[in-house]
């Protein structure tokens, strides 16, 4: 496993420098551009071209020496054109631009009357807040937190009166990591998958909108590898900054990119940076989508910004690691914020995996931890509950996006059932180290919005909030 390991991370150190596109989430890269390339046709077509150029999903590696030949990530980031994707490209916005409704998108446009008409019946007093970008110097805001910005205090629960639902932040499986990658598909993101794969481990990806359309083939992958595939937004923008059309629009086409692409429709989504606020959430639950967090964040994207280092990350994953044994988790487990956004993010949780399966009873998506079994609008997809996954059953509802689906177990904690159209299920023992104890939660999320204490009904202006999160 350590030569392995060892692999692994040099192959996703190699690409490391090789960049084009768009930067985001503190100044790294969350996407190399596609400008197209040769076209593929179909998935079969990708399938033949396979021996001779990786693009995308590849045939599963047998030994350590074609692992690391078929981890190249110039040759998995080479441009290509999609034809599915070609063939829709005219019903969505422009990749990485601030999502509008398409004109001509009646269906699109029928349905945002719809929940825009809500919206501003329920919130009609909140607007936009600040920048696109996390700027929101002169934001006048009111201390008492009225519309829940998770942003300015981390709200997660709506008053009751609202209706809405309090985000997911934590896993309900006690000593459980809530395990989940932000910002995918990333073009080189094999090495890790492969990982994924051969621990048999799953995760919950919550994937960029943009992302799909250029990289549909590495989306795939995701899906036939059994992970559970999440909404992250069109452009990868402050959500709270839009306006209603443009919050619904960056919501409802991921949501369509994910299904044209893949043929499945999420129910679940995570604003970038965390930003959100009750106008948001109405939006977001009018599309069907569940609102999840988090607890803890590595702040592995900060890298190389705000001071933050290498070893600064490594120490906050050791930080959610020992909280195991201090008893934090004994009645839920963290959710915790790790990235496909770069290869320092990627390697870097290669790099702890095996300590956080030691540590943890559980690593699980977040659909396995919550039963859900049926992630997706189409209901012929099914996934494992947390006992099946976890190898603790095998009565309950296991089973794969496919019809062949297979669910598997192994000795256990951390065996894994098998989500994929194609994929085999296999899985490793982990070690249960148990624990306990205290902890802190969520807040340590460094945000800081700036203001003293002030009356509840005062109004605050809040400086820059830097980009906190992604
Ligand atoms: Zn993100």
């Amino acid at each position: 496993m350590l030569q392995a390991t060892t692999v692994v991370l040099l192959a996703l150190t190699v690409g490391a420098s090789q960049v084009f596109g768009h930067t985001g989430c503190g100044g790294h890269e969350i996407a190399r551009r596609n400008p197209g390339g040769p076209v593929i046709n179909s998935r079969a077509e990708l399938r033949s071209l396979q021996s001779r150029r990786p693009l995308g999903p590849r045939q599963a590696v047998t030994d350590e020496a074609s692992a690391a030949q078929s981890i190249d990530p110039t040759q998995e980031c080479t441009a290509y054109s999609y034809t599915p994707v070609l063939n829709a490209k005219s019903g969505f916005p422009t990749i990485w631009q601030t999502a509008e409704i398409v004109p001509g998108d009646n269906d699109a446009t029928t349905l945002f009357a719809s929940i825009n008409s809500t919206v501003n019946s329920k919130f009609p007093n909140i607007g936009p807040k600040g920048s696109h970008t996390g700027n929101f110097t002169g934001v006048a805001y009111n201390n008492s937190d009225p519309d829940c910005w998770w942003t300015w205090r981390q709200c997660t629960t709506p008053a009751a009166d609202t209706g809405l639902h309090a985000d997911i932040t934590t896993v309900p499986e006690p000593d459980t990591w809530g395990f989940g990658f932000d910002d995918g598909p990333n073009c080189s993101h094999n090495a890790l998958y492969d990982y994924l794969r051969d621990n048999g481990q799953k995760a919950t990806m919550f994937y960029i909108g943009s992302n799909v359309m250029d990289w549909p083939l590495q989306a795939l992958r995701g899906l036939d590898d059994g992970h559970e595939i999440c909404v992250h937004t069109w452009s990868h923008q402050y959500m709270t900054s839009f306006t209603n059309e443009e919050a619904f629009a960056e919501l409802y086409y991921t949501r369509k990119a994910i299904q044209t692409v893949l043929g499945v429709t999420p129910k679940c989504w995570r604003p970038p940076y965390g930003d959100v606020d009750n106008r948001i959430r109405l939006i977001a639950e009018s599309l069907n989508l569940t609102n999840i967090v988090w607890s803890d964040d590595t702040e592995d994207w900060k890298v190389g910004t705000d001071g933050v280092t290498a070893e600064d990350v490594g120490l906050n994953y050791q930080a959610v690691i020992d909280k195991v044994g201090n008893g934090t988790y004994t009645s839920s487990g963290p959710v915790v914020l790790n990235h496909e956004l770069n290869n320092f993010t990627m390697s870097e949780m290669v790099t702890y995996y095996e300590k956080i399966r030691a540590a943890f009873k559980y690593v699980v998506p977040i659909a396995a931890a919550y039963n859900w079994t049926t992630p997706y609008v189409e209901t012929n997809v099914t996934f494992p509950d947390f006992l099946t996954y976890t190898n603790q059953s095998s009565s309950s509802s296991s089973s794969s996006a496919s019809p062949s689906a297979s669910a598997a177990g192994s000795n256990g904690a951390g065996a894994v059932a098998s989500g994929s159209r194609s994929g085999s299920a296999t899985s490793t023992a982990a070690s249960g180290a148990a624990s306990t104890t205290a902890a802190r939660s969520s807040a340590a999320l460094g945000m800081d919005a700036k203001g003293a204490a002030v009356w509840g009904f005062s109004f605050m202006l809040i400086g820059r909030i830097a980009l906190s999160m992604c």
